[in-house]
């Protein structure tokens, strides 16, 4: 059940970037005009993406997770090369701040960003999912640790972390059964809590959610517990626009965490392209298996 539900998770990642894909950095005016409510997968936008076709959210995912099933742990070094070798592989789009990052980490050698306020943006998140399959079940502190590893490659940000480690949290206790109520209390609260920034009630719905941590996080939460299936979930998400394709990775990932496979519509498992849905289908098995170690 918890292995149904890591795949689903991956699946639910890969989804959501492909469906967000094709309107990101549109505005949700453009959308409605264009399609009414957009719920296929049916590639375009910027990217000139084909249908069902993910980009650097899913991929680097992916790279992150060969290099935590290589090294057998989440190793920053290993994590660093693997995403080196992923940009080398010309991917179909790059974040700023990854890209500068990177090629700081080619000169250096050192796997870990300077600290830096500015690099608030959603990259370390979009891309965290692996991290919280292979340390499931293991004590908090070591969850945590193992998030600023994987983050700090590109982004050494305390925003970018508390939103990182609580949704490696969450997902984690989605993927043991927990409910949203639950979620709700035990991590979306706290974070509030302690980063007020990141309240998501009683502020006007958020449309055209930037690259920015706090405008990501503030749209995924409001999609993901407003809604009851992975479906209007991530429809809700990715008709507000923006970085479409990253809350919907983000919003895919919890959804499917918490509602687990049967609830991804087979219209968009279909569509998903091929090799894509196995690698997330693989990686899922495996970094539960490192987990259970
Ligand atoms: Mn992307
Ligand atoms: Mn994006």
């Amino acid at each position: 059940m918890t292995t149904d539900r890591a795949t689903a998770a991956y699946l639910g990642l890969a989804i959501g970037d492909a469906l967000g894909a094709t309107v990101e950095f549109m505005t949700p005016r453009e959308i409605q005009l264009q399609y009414v409510v957009h719920d296929k997968l049916r590639g375009g936008g910027w990217l000139h993406l084909k249908p069902g076709q993910v980009t650097d959210d899913t991929t680097m995912a992916l790279a992150l997770g060969e290099s935590i099933i290589t090294a057998g742990m989440v190793d920053a070094l290993s994590v660093a090369q693997a995403f080196d070798e992923w940009m080398r592989g010309k991917p179909v789009d790059i974040g700023n701040t990854v890209r500068r990052n990177l090629l700081q980490f080619r000169k250096t050698g050192n796997p870990e960003a300077p600290y830096s306020d500015h690099d608030a943006g959603n990259g370390a998140a979009m891309r965290l999912l692996p991290v919280a399959l292979s340390t499931l079940g293991q004590p908090t502190e070591c969850v945590r640790a193992a998030s600023r590893a994987q983050a700090h490659v590109t982004h050494n940000c305390l925003l970018s972390d508390a939103a990182c480690e609580t949704l490696i949290l969450m997902v984690q206790d989605a993927l043991l059964g927990a409910d949203k109520k639950h979620l709700l209390h035990q991590h979306a609260r706290p974070l509030i809590a302690q980063f007020p920034q990141f309240k998501f009630r009683a502020i006007r719905q958020i449309q055209n959610p930037s690259g920015y941590i706090v405008d990501t996080i503030q749209a995924v939460f409001q999609s993901f517990f407003d809604t009851d299936d992975l479906r209007s979930c991530l429809i809700d998400v990715v008709n507000r626009g923006g970085d479409a394709d990253t809350t919907g990775a983000i919003a895919g990932m919890l959804a499917g965490a918490t509602y687990g496979l049967d609830d991804i519509p087979n219209e968009w498992l279909k569509v998903l392209d091929t090799k894509t849905r196995q690698s997330c289908e693989r990686q899922a098995k495996s970094l539960i298996q490192i987990a259970r170690h």
